[in-house]
């Protein structure tokens, strides 16, 4: 990654007025799919003559791979995307990559703890997958809690308003691994205006469960770190793919437990193959990388969603 740039005196260091995002994470090339959302984003940014600004994802040093990083801002610019803040020109509200942020994600963990909205977890995925309630699984690919460790102090006088600290868990050493997880208001319908699909609407507890926000590998999860960096880069619309329609949902509540406002939310429709699965990093003939290579122009591919 370039190292970041001294911030030019041009910045205004209180930004206000429209502010959107690209949040690319470094996993893979980027593809069609990214191209088209970040498309919808930028123009967006541009009708309102607002700011955009690219965030490198960068969090989970277990899936991204640093050559990803410089490839993905080479394919950005190729496409014709330009940000005015980024990891590659600084900012006033920088860092821009993930991994520089530690230092938020933590306050705001402390936070949630302090204030009682999350509880540790030592559940395993294999636990959770056996005992989730099957018919409630949500369909994002993270299946409903079933509440086992927010039972387990339940059971131990704690309520949900409380504080809790691990040492309050009594765990035995070999359970040290655990997950924070928020605790979501049961029954409450979560609800939100897309600037996309219209009105949206998800129950907690149904729709989806408790979360994690804080990894047992010390790693904040996606939704603690995004919501986090949205909420500090002021970003007041938030364009991305509509598979994170139900993220959002846990987002809010995690802006509400911060006491913070959330932003616009604007989905968009995902980029399907020919056989209609969903495009993913591993499409490698449509990533842009190719595209380029085999010499399609980024104008021909903009055209259609002009
Ligand atoms: N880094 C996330 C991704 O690539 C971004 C999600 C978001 O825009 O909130 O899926």
């Amino acid at each position: 990654m370039t190292a970041q740039r001294s911030q030019p005196s041009t910045f205004d260091p209180q930004p206000s007025g429209y502010r959107s995002r690209l949040a690319p994470s470094p996993t893979g090339l980027l593809h069609l799919g990214h191209a088209r959302t970040f498309w919808t984003a930028q123009k967006r940014a541009r009708a309102t003559g607002g700011v955009l600004v690219l965030r490198n994802e960068d969090i989970d040093a277990m899936r991204f791979k640093l050559e990803f990083v410089p490839a993905m801002i080479e394919d950005l610019r190729w496409f014709g995307f330009a940000w005015q803040e980024g990891p590659d020109c600084g900012g006033p509200l920088g860092p821009y990559n993930q991994s520089g942020r530690f230092q938020f994600y933590r306050a705001a963990l402390d936070k949630l703890r302090t204030d009682g909205f999350i509880y540790p977890c030592t559940c395993s995925r294999k636990d959770i997958q056996s005992a989730a309630r099957a018919p409630h699984a949500a369909d994002d690919g993270e299946p409903v809690y079933p509440g086992t460790c927010r039972a387990k102090l339940e059971i131990r006088g704690q309520k949900s308003d409380v504080r809790v600290s691990v040492s309050d868990l009594r765990l035995p050493t070999s359970d040290l691994r655990f997950n924070w997880r928020f605790r979501v208001p049961d029954g409450e319908t979560i609800s939100f205006e897309d600037g996309h699909y219209g009105p949206q609407q998800f129950v907690a507890g149904k729709d989806f469960g408790d979360f994690v926000v804080w990894r047992h590998d010390d790693v904040p999860a996606y939704q603690l770190a995004v919501m986090v960096d949205d909420a500090a880069m002021r970003i007041t619309e938030v364009v991305r793919g509509a598979d994170l329609l139900k993220s959002t949902a846990r987002q809010i509540l995690l802006y509400r437990a911060l006491g913070l406002q959330p932003p616009a939310f604007y989905h968009c429709p995902l980029l399907n193959d020919e056989n209609g699965t969903r495009l993913a990093k591993r499409h490698d003939a449509l990533s842009l990388r190719k595209l380029r290579e085999n010499g399609v122009s980024p104008e021909s591919l903009r055209h259609q969603w002009m």
